[in-house]
């Protein structure tokens, strides 16, 4: 053991996003000694989300207030957050956890929870940075509500996309599916719905290599408008 290794935890939580915080809080509660660590600010994907609707008791909330609020809480149970990045979970000979870190530390505790997250695969074109959460979203069930009546174009082909543009047609008018290649890649049961659904239209072969925005952009949420230009130059639907 290393002068910067630190005992002593119950539990050690991996990300302070809702999950993690969620875990601390309880952990808090059941009077355990628990350490989260988390690579950034506290509050995960909650803090590239700027409106959110469907957290119930919360009629409408910025994501990075709803994070704040979420740290407070678990905080307030005595949540001990450390920023520091996870390298390395290992189990020791005595059954214990080695959790290592990128600044050095090696923590332990004879439980680890992992609440690390996922992160939304970007397509890395120009403009997608700039709309992200004013037009550019990555997630339907979360924000579809938002495009009410608009047109809109889902980037891929595999089941994630299909589900979420069938999902989509709730709400918009119509729901482009832009995919690079000439066959969908979701499963067949997906694709029957998707083919079926009379405001679905699929762009083959087209691979989306910008995003851009209009006068609208300003006005956050409410500006959806954004136009998709494909490699090959031919169709601009809006999203
Ligand atoms: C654009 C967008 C909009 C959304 N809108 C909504 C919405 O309106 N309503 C809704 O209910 N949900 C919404 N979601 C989904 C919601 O944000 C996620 O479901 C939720 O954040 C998942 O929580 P989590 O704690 O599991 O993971 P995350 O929020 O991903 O948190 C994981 C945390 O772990 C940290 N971490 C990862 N690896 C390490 C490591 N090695 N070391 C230390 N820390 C690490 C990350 O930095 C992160 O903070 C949205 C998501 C996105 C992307």
């Amino acid at each position: 053991m290393t002068d910067d290794t630190k005992t002593g935890y119950d539990v050690i939580i991996v990300g302070a996003g809702p999950a993690g915080l969620c875990a601390a809080m309880y952990a808090g509660r059941g009077m355990l000694k628990a350490l989260t660590i988390e690579r950034g600010a506290p509050g995960g994907e909650l803090l590239n989300t700027d409106l959110i609707e469907d957290y119930i008791g919360f009629e409408s909330i910025k994501g990075w207030e709803l994070a704040q609020k979420m740290a407070e809480h678990a905080k307030k149970f005595g949540a001990e957050i450390v920023t520091d990045t996870v390298e390395q979970v290992r189990k020791a000979d005595d059954g214990w956890f080695d959790v290592a870190t990128a600044r050095g530390k090696t923590y332990r505790a004879p439980a680890v929870i992992l609440t690390a997250g996922g992160t939304p695969v970007k397509l890395g074109v120009p403009g997608e940075g700039e709309y992200a959460g004013k037009g550019v979203s990555y997630c339907a069930v979360c924000d579809g509500a938002f495009f009410k009546g608009e047109v809109l174009a889902v980037v891929g082909g595999g089941d994630a996309a299909v589900e979420e543009a069938d999902y989509l047609t709730r709400y918009a008018t119509k729901v482009y599916i832009v995919h690079r290649r000439d066959q969908l890649r979701a499963s067949k049961i997906l694709q029957e719905r998707a083919f079926a659904n009379p405001k679905i239209e699929v762009i083959w072969n087209k691979q989306v290599v910008e995003i851009k925005g209009t006068a609208r952009r300003r006005r956050c949420v409410h500006f959806h408008r954004v136009q998709a230009q494909y490699g090959s130059g031919r169709g601009t639907p809006q999203t």
